[in-house]
């Protein structure tokens, strides 16, 4: 495997809601990268019982934000992985100013910074009509009102002004998130082109095992 110039680093932000998930998802696999999601991770580290499920079950519950030290050293280790050598794609994190200084000292110390910062804007009343949209479907306890509103309150309070520090980069990538999932994954690729963000040499030439 040569060393690629190019890289595919994403981290993708929206409310709860918003399709970042399923979004995210679409992006790794064409770009070749590793999705990386916080939300995730807990959710299996809690299902398989693990210390770290046991530590953060009741804080997910309530819809709060896990500590910091925890969530970025979690990260940390699992950006330091090989399949993570030349990109990813976040989601979930970083959700706050602190998590975005973790970052971006982790990224910083190994000479990297993020490619693209994937914001998908999604109305208020939308997100919360799809969220409890989903909650009767799926059967989801876990998206009672109260939750929902907690994690929207946070996700503005906390999350949404993180974007003004990449804003600041240049590196946000703007997305109307309103529409059919096909026409919002048509969008964040056409936004990614126009970048010239493309996947890794490695990746594109299929030189990757
Ligand atoms: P998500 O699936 O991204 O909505 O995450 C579900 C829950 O996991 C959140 O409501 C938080 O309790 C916790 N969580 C996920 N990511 C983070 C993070 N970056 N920092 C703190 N808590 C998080």
């Amino acid at each position: 495997m040569t060393d690629s110039a190019r890289s595919a680093r994403f981290l993708i932000v929206g409310p709860q809601g918003s399709g970042k998930g399923t979004q995210g998802v679409l992006v790794a696999e064409a770009f070749g990268v590793p999705q990386v999601s916080t939300g995730d991770i807990f959710r299996a580290n809690i299902s398989g019982g693990t210390e770290l499920g046991t530590i953060v079950k009741a804080i997910i519950e309530a819809g709060d934000l896990v500590p910091d030290e925890l969530t970025s050293a979690l990260v940390r280790d699992r950006l330091a992985e090989p399949d993570a050598d030349c990109g990813f794609l976040l989601d979930g994190y970083p959700r706050n100013r602190g998590q975005v200084d973790d970052l971006e000292a982790f990224l910083g110390s190994r000479g990297e910074s993020l490619d693209a910062v994937i914001e998908l804007d999604v109305p208020r009343e939308e997100s919360i009509s799809r969220i409890s949209r989903r909650a009767v479907e799926q059967g989801r306890t876990d998206d009672t009102e109260e939750v929902i509103a907690n994690r929207l309150a946070i996700y503005e309070r906390e999350t949404a002004p993180i974007l003004d520090v990449y804003r600041a980069q240049g590196v946000v990538v703007r997305i109307d998130g309103v529409g059919s999932l096909a026409e919002v994954t048509a969008r964040i690729f056409e936004a990614l082109a126009a970048r010239g963000i493309e996947p890794c040499e490695a990746v594109a030439d299929g030189a990757v095992a």
